[in-house]
């Protein structure tokens, strides 16, 4: 699911109003990727379980370093049904 613009603004307002500083490099200068992510869960033994639950995320990325970050979307606001 791709981020709207309003919703990426949201995202970075939510940001900007915490210590929004990377924390590999102490920049401030993020961008906020376009689209909701989640991560794939696996099983003990190392096989990927499918149809699991998932966090919807949003990745922010430092233009100075290239760390990711991911933040769950609804605690920012965003609602996936918007
Ligand atoms: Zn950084």
């Amino acid at each position: 699911m791709a981020l709207t613009t309003r919703q990426k603004e949201m995202i970075a307002d939510k940001l900007k109003r915490i210590n929004g500083a990377c924390p590999i490099c102490s920049q401030k200068n993020w961008t906020i990727g376009d689209e909701i992510v989640s991560a794939t869960s696996v099983s003990l033994g190392g096989s990927t379980v499918m149809g699991g639950p998932f966090i919807p995320m949003a990745q922010v990325v430092c233009n100075n370093c290239g760390f990711v970050s991911h933040h769950a979307v609804a605690l920012l606001g965003i609602s996936l049904n918007d």
